[in-house]
């Protein structure tokens, strides 16, 4: 079975390959402060960076999850408050998890057929703003050119985005962001339980002024950690170990997103002559390059869903809000042409 589910979602067919190689070359049981961990760690990040574009000073750590780094974002970067931009269940959900830390979250809620407006802002100089890049709810995402827009009319304030759904699947600029947070079942084409965080020099001087450490993962502890390519905790060694094989492979991001992009266009073109789906957002321009959502009356949904996985493919179903109406498929890197192909011929003949 091929797995369309925005996440977990397929793994790449490399990972055969590469979990036995792992087995074979005992990297499964070494220890984490091991010579040979080091070697792994650093490969997987240095092979990260030059394939992702990932400016030379940030530092990239390894977490247990994106929601982990949700709250090391909470615990470790945020004094003067934070302000949370969303417009689906996952952003909304940061800024939950946020305000249980430091009550004065606040939100700011946008609609989902609209860019988020950033300008005239009034944020203290030193609070926290954060933005769902990609949406993975409701399949919408934030351009580049808005968070260029945000990053100008707040200078001095971090800026957090959580790119889940999107990263390594379309070029970010990580120069407009100073924690960018993801997780390998998604893009990364990984099997689930592992995060990523991004952080630049901004971000780890502020956790360094802050200086609150004692948690299970506090930003400080992890960067001294990481400066010997190392984690504060026994990592999911078995993912770096993958996620460094599959970045060493990977094209530089540009082609991937080039790709994606163009795949995404011919879903387009092919929804918008079925008559049993429609987009759940109309607005072409805020619509997400990895993640598309589609809305069906609900007999409608269960049987192409169950269609769908007669020929073995798994689709999304819809979240939150958008459960009864909507499901969703992923375009992620690990999608093979030919699935796509016959899922889009399934779809579009759908009557
Ligand atoms: C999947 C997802 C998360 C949660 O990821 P976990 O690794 O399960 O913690 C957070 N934000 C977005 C946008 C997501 O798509």
């Amino acid at each position: 079975m091929v797995s369309f589910y925005p996440g977990p979602s397929q793994v790449h067919e490399a990972v055969s390959t590469y979990m036995q190689d792992a087995f074979h070359n005992g990297i499964l049981g070494i220890n984490h402060r091991s010579p040979e961990f080091v070697s792994i760690c650093k490969r997987a990040i240095t092979a990260m960076k030059n394939k992702l574009a990932i400016p030379e000073d940030y530092t990239v750590f390894f977490t247990g999850s994106a929601t982990e780094c949700w709250e090391i974002i909470a615990q470790s970067l945020i004094t003067d408050g934070s302000f949370h931009w969303h417009n689906g269940a996952f952003g909304e959900r940061w800024f939950q998890n946020t305000r249980y830390i430091n009550p004065k979250a606040k939100s700011i809620a946008f609609d989902p057929e609209s860019e988020p407006v950033f300008t005239d802002i009034a944020t203290p100089r030193d609070a926290l703003l954060a933005i769902t890049q990609n949406e993975t709810s409701n399949a919408t995402q934030v351009g580049m050119d808005q968070l260029r827009i945000l990053r100008k009319a707040c200078p001095d304030a971090l800026i957090a985005v959580d790119a889940t759904s999107s990263m390594g699947g379309i070029a970010l600029d990580f120069s407009l962001g100073d924690v960018w947070l993801a997780s390998v079942q998604k893009c990364f084409g990984l099997p689930a339980g592992m995060g990523i965080m991004v952080c630049s020099p901004a971000s780890l001087s502020r956790a360094r002024a802050i200086q609150k450490d004692g948690y299970y993962n506090s930003l400080t502890a992890m960067a001294d950690r990481m400066e010997d390519w190392q984690t504060t905790y026994t990592p999911n060694v078995l993912n770096i170990y993958l996620l460094m094989r599959v970045m060493e492979m990977a094209p530089e991001i540009h082609k991937t997103h080039a790709r994606l992009e163009g795949q995404s266009q011919s879903w387009q073109r092919l929804v918008d002559q079925t008559r049993a789906f429609s987009w759940l957002i109309e607005n072409k321009n805020v619509r997400s390059t990895t993640v598309m959502a589609l809305k069906g009356r609900p007999e409608d949904l269960s049987k192409i869903k169950k269609l769908a996985l007669e020929k073995g493919y798994l689709l999304g179903n819809g979240y939150g809000k958008w459960k009864n109406d909507t499901f969703r498929i992923a375009n992620f890197p690990a999608h093979q042409e030919k699935d796509i192909k016959q899922l889009q011929e399934l779809i579009g003949n759908y009557k």
